[in-house]
């Protein structure tokens, strides 16, 4: 230690006030320190020696031998007698790499050492068309689970469960549709390791089949088919095929890579062999974690128990969670209290792929939002604050879209290497002229994507689909429905729609090498008759005004229509209700409008206000 630190140490120890400058006349040092951390540790970023640490300790009443944590307050009491200004460590936040391609916890896992990597059990999530079976596939496979009967547990719904197949286990998503795997992909976090797309073989491949094989290409999660109601008499195994074949699915029977299971769910049969394709696809894919990492996951679903509290349901991706863990899942957070497995049996640990409901939480985090664990209450204060600051100016700041040319700035900085569309058309053979033509197009390195394509108006499962994926909806002759323009309006997706075939691929073209133009955005305020013309000295003629809808606006553009033609363009130059100057007349009111540079007005013209903005093309 320097001698300036054991004077200075001296001086605390006698009770004497300690400020660092004061005292020696030199400059505070800043240093970062995480919430908690070893007096070893701490002596060596002050560059003093652990001895020192602790007689310093002990003169402010803490009794720490070299290997015991010190929390942060502590520790900066230490480091300011020490001539040290002591910072909070900034925190890494697994928020704030959420919208990356991979997602996080992915990269985490990736960015481990590989000898400290096991195998994890494959986490499944099953997707479908309405009423193919999913539901029905979910309680037959959990009914295999022969141990979990056994030993007398009770299947408890969390929305998630294991079972073991040739005793491996297998996690599986309990909550089917698309709602929530398309959340937790809108978040980064996607779950899912396989996707198992359940297709009912009497009704064949449905809009949800297609949209689901989309949702599970997007993300890059291999697909297995279950070939549902085998048992039904008009099942047509070889037409599905066919049909899955159409969409990309091609059966490993004719040459392709898609394992497709016939199964019936009702009868529970063909189960076996579902487990069996899930462990051999799961085996050809790097289905890793390290127990002992940090630890991370998604939360599956969570809400308030009357009697008790929070209750979420949690499925780690890396790491062991534990009891008294430090959680923060978005801007909840709490120390866990509690865990369960699916059969309802405390537990004090999950490993990676464990689905575990816990207790703890101070608030209902959402489903879809990752979790972490922090050390302590403070680093997890210190990061929701962060956050909810981060989040207050996002709102300040204007929407980010996913805009054909913010795609465009993204291909540069090398985030995204393909334009990713949606396209909806009035009939299939617009469709197919459209995606050639489409697929033609890939500007250097970078791809155009149709990840879904359909007949009929977009709605807002394909909106859905375009936020989770960083896709633009193309509509061609078809409209959107007033839900999807809601959705697309809060996910700031951006809906183009078009009539004629070039102007959509000029407009792609044009996109794919960032050269889009900014729009003129006509808004039409409102209208209003004239009704009389009066003349005044010095300011000529004014219209006397009814407003019939809407509202004339100061500020805004006003044309002058008559007999629905317009004879002039222009500007306000007053606007008066009564004698005074107003901003704006509302309709069922009266007002005397001058225009710049135009007075030959006569009663019935119709005034109509209106604003243009230049919006930047999407
Ligand atoms: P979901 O909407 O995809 O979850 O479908 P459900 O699991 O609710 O199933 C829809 C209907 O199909 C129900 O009446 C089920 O009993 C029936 N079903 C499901 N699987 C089979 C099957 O393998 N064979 C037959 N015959 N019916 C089935």
């Amino acid at each position: 230690m320097s001698d300036n630190g054991q004077k200075m140490n001296e001086q605390a120890m006698n009770g004497q006030a300690v400020n660092g400058q004061a005292m020696n006349g030199q400059e505070i040092k800043t240093i970062e320190l995480p919430s908690s951390i070893t007096v070893r540790d701490f002596a060596n970023k002050i560059e003093c020696s652990p001895i020192e640490v602790i007689k310093n300790l002990m003169a402010n009443g803490v009794m720490a031998n070299i290997n015991q944590q010190i929390d942060f307050d502590t520790a900066a009491i230490v480091a300011a007698e020490m001539g040290y200004e002591a910072q909070l460590e900034t925190l890494e936040d697994v928020r704030e790499d959420e919208k990356g391609e991979i997602p996080l916890w992915r990269r985490i896992i990736a960015d481990e050492n590989p000898e400290d990597l096991d195998i994890r059990p494959p986490v499944v999530t099953i997707l479908g068309h309405v009423d193919h079976g999913k539901t029905t596939l979910l309680d037959a496979i959990r009914n295999t689970d022969v141990a979990g009967g056994e030993s007398g547990g009770i299947t408890q719904h969390i929305g998630a469960y294991q079972v073991k197949h040739n005793d491996r286990e297998i996690t599986f998503l309990d909550t089917p549709g698309h709602a929530a795997f398309t959340a937790m992909r809108a978040r980064g976090a996607q779950g899912a390791d396989i996707v198992v797309l359940v297709v009912a073989a009497d009704d064949g491949v449905m809009p949800q089949t297609r949209e689901a094989a989309a949702h599970a290409k997007a993300a890059r999660v291999p697909i297995i088919v279950a070939l549902n109601k085998i048992d039904k008499p008009n099942a047509d195994r070889d037409r599905t095929k066919q049909q899955l074949a159409e969409i990309g699915l091609i059966s490993d029977e004719w040459d392709g890579d898609t394992i497709i299971v016939p199964i019936s769910a009702k009868l529970q049969e063909g189960l076996e062999d579902l487990l069996e394709a899930i462990l051999l696809v799961s085996d050809n894919i790097d289905i890793k974690a390290n127990p002992e990492g940090k630890v991370i996951g998604t939360v599956i679903e969570a809400e308030r128990d009357r009697s008790k509290g929070v209750m979420s349901t949690l499925l780690v991706q890396n790491g062991s969670l534990e009891i008294g863990d430090m959680v923060v899942a978005g801007i909840a957070h709490g120390r866990l209290r509690a865990m369960f497995n699916h059969h309802g049996r405390n537990i004090d640990e999950a490993l990676p792929s464990a689905p575990v409901s816990v207790m703890g939480f101070n608030e209902v985090p959402q489903a879809g939002d990752l979790f972490q664990v922090v050390v302590s209450d403070r680093e997890a204060r210190a990061l929701i604050r962060r956050r909810k600051e981060a989040q207050k100016l996002a709102e300040t700041q204007p929407t980010s879209a996913v805009t054909l040319e913010q795609l465009f700035d993204s291909y540069q900085t090398g985030e995204v290497r393909e334009l990713r569309l949606i396209i909806k058309a009035d009939v299939q053979g617009s469709l197919e002229p459209i995606i050639t033509s489409l697929n033609e197009m890939s500007e250097g390195d970078i791809a155009v994507n149709v990840l879904h394509d359909g007949t009929g108006n977009i709605g807002e499962n394909d909106v859905m689909l375009a936020a989770a994926s960083r896709a633009i909806v193309i509509g061609f002759n078809v409209e959107a429905d007033a839900a999807a323009r809601r959705l697309a309006d809060a996910k700031n997706v951006s809906i183009r729609q078009y009539d004629i075939i070039y102007r959509l691929t000029e407009d792609i073209e044009k996109a794919l090498k960032g050269m889009l133009e900014p729009e003129e955005i006509e808004t039409i305020l409102g209208q209003a008759k004239i009704r009389d013309i009066f003349r005044i000295s010095k300011v000529g003629k004014i219209a006397g005004c009814y407003v019939l809808e809407g509202e004339l606006r100061r500020n805004a553009r006003i044309r002058v229509l008559r007999a629905n033609e317009e004879i002039f363009d222009g500007e306000l130059l007053s606007l008066k209700h009564h004698q005074d100057d107003v901003r704006e007349v509302k309709s069922g009111f009266e007002c005397g409008v001058a225009i710049k540079d135009f007075s030959k007005f006569e009663e019935g013209d119709v005034l109509e206000s209106y604003t243009v903005e230049l919006v930047a093309a999407v």
